[in-house]
């Protein structure tokens, strides 16, 4: 499985190779254009995917563009960038901090997802970690990503005639995708090894380049590993627990390994959901080899550790029974002198003492923990208050504690937000754990009109600013007909897609007519269009809008004022519930009655999603609070002038300023236990309120000139509020500021504390 050499690129224009395997060129619309260009058919063919362009691409096409004036410009133009940012060693990290970066910060993550090629992610909580990386790369802040390299991918989404959600496993060849091997000193290259109950399993190494940043995907599938052991990096969030506890171990404690076989201390470990708490048990091994005691080990480990806890429902976290964690783990711990049951505490969960919790390991063992919007702070609060009976111990030496709340930024424009709050929830200073509201990738998630909105209006620098308030004031002045027009385009683009893949499939496959129609064929551009994707987990109630049937026909098909519906999402394979809700869905698609207003798009994936997010004119999330911890769907839309109509839960409750989007049901106070589905009543009655008394009059306004002013105001704040508050460098500046830092800094003072000693 070595990467393939391209067939031979002209010499002239060689350096295709290294921009292709660097996801750099993801991000930055000149890089697009000039693989465009090499051949536009070949680029939508490959899901543009450069890597599998380039080898196919004939080489008389490419001879020709090595002598081709025009393309050449474009070609240095890119590449100089190309080489500017690879090169630079300034960057706002060193420029801020210096060297307090030292041996970078390990980001270990179960899911990346990165770009569509790279199919090793399921949703958000991977999107997120690749905005991470793509952020990080733009800051210059030295992250070193660990994850699996999923050989057989997640699948691919193909629905029935009758709902059913056929569940297709994507080809997966890492020869086109950007994926480098490492070789490690194994005779067979490989780096480290993990011993699952008394088997030893060789880790390979694959490595992913996010421009300055790299992602290490560790790789089971090598030939002198059991078959059993080399299925283990196979699929992501598949087979039984056991099979998730040995890819957690692999992650975890093989993640730790396979950076120390690269030459790799870190001086910050984060790790990104409970899935990779095991690595906090593999440093303190590493440190008590070192001789240092078992309480010093422990209290530099939790220095270094920061954990992010995406997880509001309490089934959601992982946990393994008693009797499979002995199988794994009593050899190891007592190995290097750890006895089981203070292992076992680390695991203990205060109200379910039979089982092995990875986030009561992570909580314990990170000084810098965090949910991911200020409700769901709040939340993380109240499920994991038994972790500290007897309240906290003072926090680290420099006095910066880990956990202080990062309060939406204080900049944020805040005319009437709704401050949603739990009654009675503990504050931060009781129970340890902060949040550090999510945010999107500005770059990467801009669609390609809006782009250039904003380089015109904004100003050709907005990019390098986008974190100064003042720039999203701006947007209030956008010109009211380019902002529709680009709006508009973005629509179209979408519209298009749906009918081109409709196309392919009734022409391809035989589709029934229905499914035809399901795919989007009748929608009409001009009409109010609502878009909702999501994975059909049920606490997100995709089927909430289908509460009452009738009064949704009269919405849909109203003569004057109709109304569209865009669906797309994925239910994982062994969900059945999820995937009743999903066949319901897209039965309803197909439904005359609804007059082929409702379309279904097959295979969430990246690329749908991007022209998802811009290409609706309303972005709806209604889950039931308080059970989406953040979600970024709605912020990917926001930045596209994509208002949101949600529930006050995750990043909305801080986010809605009334003025850019809508809530559902504002006054229905949050239940933390109990019924909540008593709810859903009440949320749909007040969704079709909206819909009918607020959204679909205030689309259909127009002026004279046919365009929307007041729709547009809104507009304007909803990307007034993504832009300032919800982007990924707002994000990760909190991450590096609150945490990473304040992180180096404590562990290098214990460091040499001990060492002075
Ligand atoms: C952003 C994104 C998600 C997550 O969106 P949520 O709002 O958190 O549900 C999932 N899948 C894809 C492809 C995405 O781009």
């Amino acid at each position: 499985m070595n990467e393939q050499e391209y067939p031979a690129l002209p010499a002239r224009i060689a350096r295709l190779d290294a921009l292709s395997r660097n996801l750099w060129w993801a991000w930055q619309p000149e890089a697009r254009a000039l693989f465009r260009r090499l051949g536009l058919n070949l680029w939508v063919r490959s899901r543009k995917n450069p890597v599998a362009m380039l080898h196919e691409l004939d080489p008389e096409r490419l001879e020709a563009l090595s002598g081709d004036p025009l393309f050449l410009r474009e070609y240095d133009a890119v590449m100089a960038e190309f080489e500017d940012v690879m090169a630079a060693r300034r960057s706002w990290f060193a420029d801020t901090y210096g060297d307090a970066g030292n041996g970078g910060i390990a980001y270990f993550c179960a899911e990346f997802g990165v770009h569509t090629s790279i199919p090793i992610y399921s949703g958000g909580l991977g999107i997120l970690a690749g905005d991470h990386f793509k952020e990080g790369s733009d800051l210059g802040v030295p992250l070193k990503g660990v994850g699996l390299l999923y050989q057989k991918g997640y699948f691919r989404q193909r629905l029935g005639e009758h709902g059913e959600q056929h569940a297709i496993d994507e080809p997966f060849h890492p020869d086109s995708m950007p994926l480098e091997r490492v070789w490690g000193n194994g005779d067979d290259g490989s780096h480290a090894i993990v011993t699952l109950a008394g088997r030893d399993v060789h880790l390979g190494v694959w490595r992913l380049a996010i421009g300055r940043t790299s992602i290490y995907l560790v790789d089971t599938d090598i030939e002198r590993n059991h078959p059993d052991d080399r299925a283990l990096s196979h699929q992501l969030y598949r087979g039984d627990l056991e099979m998730r506890l040995r890819q957690e171990i692999v992650l975890g404690i093989g993640g730790v390994r396979v950076l120390r076989s690269l030459g790799i201390h870190p001086g910050v470990w984060h790790a990104n959901e409970g899935h990779a708490a095991f690595m906090v048990i593999e440093r303190l091994k590493e440190l008590i080899a070192e001789d240092v005691p078992m309480d010093e080990a422990m209290r530099r480990v939790a220095a270094s550790t920061v954990f992010t806890t995406h997880t509001p429902v309490p089934a959601g976290h992982d946990y393994f029974p008693r009797e499979m964690m002995e199988r794994y783990f009593s050899e190891y711990v007592t190995g290097f002198g750890m006895d089981l049951e203070t292992f076992w505490d680390l695991g203990r969960h205060p109200e379910d003492d039979g089982k092995f919790h990875m986030s009561a390991l992570a909580l314990r063992m990170a000084d810098h923990r965090n949910g991911v919007s200020r409700l769901h702070g709040q939340v993380a609060r109240i499920m994991w208050q038994g972790i500290w009976p007897e309240g906290v111990e003072d926090e680290p030496l420099d006095g910066s504690a880990g956990h202080s709340p990062a309060a939406a930024p204080e900049s944020f424009p805040t005319v009437a937000n709704a401050a949603v709050e739990i009654p009675g929830a503990p504050t931060v200073a009781e129970v340890p754990i902060g949040h550090i509201t999510n945010g999107v990738h500005l770059p990467s998630w801009l669609s390609p009109s809006f782009r250039e909105l904003f380089d015109r209006y904004l100003g050709p620098d907005w990019l390098l600013i986008q974190d100064e308030p003042a720039l999203w004031e701006r947007a209030l002045d956008l010109p009211d007909d380019l902002l529709w027009k680009a709006h508009l385009e973005c629509k179209y683009r979408l519209f298009s897609v749906m009918r081109q893949r409709a196309r392919r499939r009734w022409r391809e496959e035989g589709s029934a007519a229905s499914q035809v129609i399901a795919a989007g064929t009748l929608l009409d551009p001009e009409v109010l269009t609502i878009g909702f994707a999501r994975r059909f987990a049920t606490y997100k109630r995709a089927s909430l809008i289908f509460s009452d049937l009738d009064r949704l026909e009269q919405i849909l098909t109203d003569t004057w004022r109709p109304v569209q519906l865009v669906f797309a999402g994925k239910a994982h394979p062994a969900d059945h519930p999820g995937q009743e809700l999903l066949g319901g869905v897209y039965r309803k698609a197909m439904e005359t009655r609804f007059g082929g207003r409702i379309a279904f798009i097959e295979d969430y994936e990246i690329n749908v999603a991007r022209d998802l997010y811009s290409g609706v004119d309303v972005w709806l999330n209604n889950p039931r609070p308080p059970m989406e911890a953040c979600g970024t769907s709605g912020q990917k839309a926001a930045i596209n002038g994509v208002p949101q109509l949600s529930t006050l839960d995750g990043w909305w409750a801080e986010g809605w300023t009334r003025l850019n989007g809508w809530a559902i049901n504002e006054r229905q106070p949050i239940l933390l236990e109990g019924d909540r589905s008593s709810r859903d009543e009440a949320d749909a009655l007040s969704l079709y309120e909206a819909i009918e008394s607020e959204i679909a009059p205030l689309y259909y306004r127009r002026d004279v000139d046919g365009v929307p002013r007041g729709w547009i105001r809104v507009m304007k704040h909803a990307i007034r509020t993504g832009g300032t508050g919800f982007s990924a460098r707002r994000m990760l500046k909190d991450y590096v500021e609150r945490y990473y830092v304040p992180a180096a800094v404590s562990v290098s003072a214990l460091e040499s504390v001990s060492e002075s000693e």
